[in-house]
Formats: C-alpha cells, sequence, structure tokens
C-alpha cells in the first residue's frame, strides 16, 4: 500500500515528553477522506495514554481524538464529502461495519473497533496514530459534517467532551424539572453543563476548584458547590435525578452517590486509573444506580453536532501551539484549563 510521510507529535515512553515525528498515512483508498488537520483538542484520555495510566499503551503513541480540518481528497466511493469541506474525526477509526451495534450506528459497542490512537491499523500494521498530526486519513463512516457556524476550533473538541456528556445526559432524559449534576469542571464537565442547560434542566456544578465559580455559573449552571466542604454537600443529600461524574482522578464517589434521590442515576464517564470504593448501602437504600458510558456512537454524534449547531454550543477553548503540548499536560493535572486546550495545527509546520 502506498503512503505519505505525516508531520506529527508522539512520546517514546510514559516518562518522556512529546516531540516533534514522522509518521506514515495510508493513500487514501476509494471509501477513505484525507484530512489536512487544523485542530485537536487535548483530551484527558490522551495524557493517561501517553504516560500509561492506565496500562497497555503501544509506544510510539501520537494521541489526539478530537480532530477537526479540510478534506484535501477522498476516494472514488465517497460521496458524502468533497475537497474543500469542514470534516470531524472522534475517537474511532474503523470497526466492523457488520455486527449489530455498527449496524446501530453505535460503533462504540463494536467487538472489533479501532480506536484513533493505538488501535491495531488494519492498512498498514502497526497502531493508529492519532490527531497530534497535520493529516489523517479515515473510513468515510468514521468522517462527521462540521456545521458551518460553528468556529472550528472551538468545535473540536466536540468530537469527544461533546459526544461523552452528550449521550448519558439524552439517555438518562436529562431536561426541563430534573436536578442534574455535573462533577470536575474540565474539558468534559464544562461541555455537560451547557449542555444539560440546553436541554432545560436544573444544573448544579460540583468543583475542587473555588475559582471557577463564576465560570460555572456563566456557562450555566444554576449553583456551584465546592465539594470540599461537606456542609455544603450535606444540603443537597438525596435530591439529584441524575449526576454525570467527568473527574479524572482518585475520589469519593460515595459521597455524590449520596446526593441521589430515590433511583437517581450517577454515570461516571471520568476514567481514574484506580477503583473507586463505592459502599453497598448508598446504593441499596435508595435502589439508586451507577452506571458507565463511553463516548457516542456516529449517528448520535452527528445529531450531537447539529444540536450544537442549533443552539450554538461549542468548547471553551484555550488555543496552544503544538509545542505547548508538554506544558499544557502539567496543566491538565493541576484542574488549570479553562475549559479545553486546542491545538492550532499550523504551529506543526514550523517543525
Ligand atoms: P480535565 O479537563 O482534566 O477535567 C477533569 C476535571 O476533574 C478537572 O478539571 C477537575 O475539575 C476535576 N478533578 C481533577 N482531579 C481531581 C481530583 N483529584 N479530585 C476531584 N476532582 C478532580 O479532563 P477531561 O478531558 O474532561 O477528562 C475527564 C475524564 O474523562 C478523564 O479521566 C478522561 O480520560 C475521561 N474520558 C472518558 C471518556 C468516556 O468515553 N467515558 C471520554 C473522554 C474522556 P474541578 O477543578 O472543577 O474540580
Ligand atoms: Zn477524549
Amino acid at each position: 500500500m502506498n503512503t505519505y510521510k505525516a508531520k506529527a507529535y508522539s512520546t517514546a515512553s510514559a516518562d518522556s515528553p512529546l516531540s516533534s515525528t514522522t509518521i506514515q498515512r495510508r493513500d487514501p483508498t476509494e471509501h477513505d477522506v484525507q484530512i489536512e488537520i487544523l485542530f485537536c483538542g487535548v483530551c484527558h484520555s490522551d495524557l493517561h495514554t501517553a504516560r500509561n495510566e492506565w496500562g497497555g499503551t503501544v509506544y510510539p503513541v501520537v494521541p489526539g481524538h478530537e480532530i477537526l480540518g479540510r478534506v484535501v481528497s477522498v476516494g472514488s466511493a465517497v460521496r458524502k464529502y468533497k475537497r474543500g469541506d469542514l470534516a470531524a474525526v472522534g475517537c474511532m477509526v474503523d470497526s466492523d461495519g457488520t455486527c449489530k451495534y455498527c449496524k446501530a450506528g453505535r460503533e462504540q459497542f463494536c467487538p472489533n473497533l479501532i480506536l484513533t490512537y493505538g488501535f491495531p491499523d488494519r492498512h498498514l500494521g502497526g497502531v493508529t496514530h492519532g490527531g497530534y498530526s497535520d493529516s489523517i486519513v479515515v473510513d468515510q463512516r468514521f468522517v462527521l459534517r462540521v456545521p458551518d457556524n460553528l468556529d472550528p476550533a472551538a468545535a473540536a473538541p466536540l468530537l469527544c467532551a461533546g459526544i461523552t456528556t452528550y449521550s448519558p445526559l439524552r439517555d438518562w432524559g436529562v431536561g426541563a424539572g430534573k436536578k442534574v449534576g455535573v462533577v470536575g469542571l474540565g474539558g468534559l464537565g464544562h461541555v455537560g453543563v451547557k449542555l444539560a442547560h440546553a436541554f432545560g434542566a436544573h444544573v448544579v456544578v460540583f468543583t475542587t476548584s473555588p475559582g471557577k465559580k463564576d465560570d460555572a455559573l456563566q456557562l450555566g449552571a444554576d449553583d456551584v458547590i465546592v465539594s470540599r466542604d461537606a456542609n455544603q454537600m450535606q444540603k443537597h443529600a438525596g435530591t439529584f435525578d441524575f449526576i454525570l461524574d467527568t473527574v479524572s482522578a482518585e475520589h469519593d464517589i460515595d459521597a455524590y452517590l449520596n446526593l441521589l434521590a430515590v433511583e437517581g442515576n450517577l454515570t461516571l464517564v471520568g476514567a481514574p486509573p484506580k477503583p473507586l470504593p463505592v459502599s453497598a448501602f448508598t446504593l441499596i437504600g435508595g435502589r439508586r444506580s451507577l452506571s458507565g458510558s463511553n463516548i457516542g456512537g456516529t449517528l448520535e454524534t452527528q445529531e450531537m453536532l447539529d444540536f450544537c449547531s442549533a443552539n450554538d454550543i461549542t468548547a471553551d477553548v484555550e488555543i496552544i501551539p503544538i509545542q505547548k503540548i508538554n506544558e499544557a499536560y502539567e496543566r491538565l493535572l493541576k484542574s488549570d484549563v479553562k475549559y479545553r486546550f486546542v491545538i492550532d495545527m499550523a504551529s506543526l509546520r514550523s517543525e
């Protein structure tokens, strides 16, 4: 198979910084879309993976799954996209296309799902390389349309932070008359707040950062609770219909389960590397439930982008050159991001 060279940033081990490199991309096949990457969001999953916090990282790894760019060429069988279109790619780039989940556009559950980075590349061998790069080639099934009215840099994070929060908020019927909590005001959390507010819910933000209070209200929260204050937490005991937990590190989820009303649900989307203890009695007492959610399928991702277009929702972003990526990771670890770093890929040209 013919290939071409693309510029990228990768890391070779859990404790080395990301640095400039060159990778091979396949020449587009008949079903492929070749995209010049303009912007790529920086998800905390990129950091977990680069530093092997979940285990199993294959090095060198090129992270990045909030990809937005311009179509530069399409294969002969591609009808949905043409050269010059804005297009986006999220966390998935391939799947078997034949299982019941793929048929329903819920590819995130396909047993043969290939994620955007670090998964077997069935075209070139080795593993897939993500969006910290100037170019990517992706099967048209995993390319999303980007509505024109959305600012491209601010829309990029919707491809992971957007769909990961949209999907469980929709599944659990978040809307008018519901009291909803969002735990952690980072990349996922701040988009979750905007979406839950747009769905008409009463939204309460839980943060460990008192300095984010005003921002939370601006983003659409009706109330903000500093979670380290046990008194404030206690006031809301047993009152929430739904809580979305986006925290990336160890924390006390029992404290949040206690805030659920009878039959309330807490959905974890945050993926801390270590297990989180749960008290049986917290769940049993109010017949509460704890569940998880993983990104969303292509159909729902397109639905989410169209919803964001209609409601003028994008991420609040801090645009960085790729040369600042290691610094950005350190700031992510300190919860010091307002509220998503997005790499301007034009900065890669000088490498
Ligand atoms: P992020 O921007 O770093 O936000 C995480 C937020 O969690 C921080 O801003 C902080 O909010 C809070 N936090 C951090 N450390 C904490 C601690 N020790 N105790 C309590 N709160 C803490 O990360 P992100 O990109 O939104 O990702 C969040 C998590 O979701 C990551 O684990 C990521 O891997 C995972 N994720 C899952 C999926 C999925 O499909 N399920 C998809 C994407 C990402 P405050 O300052 O407000 O406290
Ligand atoms: Zn992500």
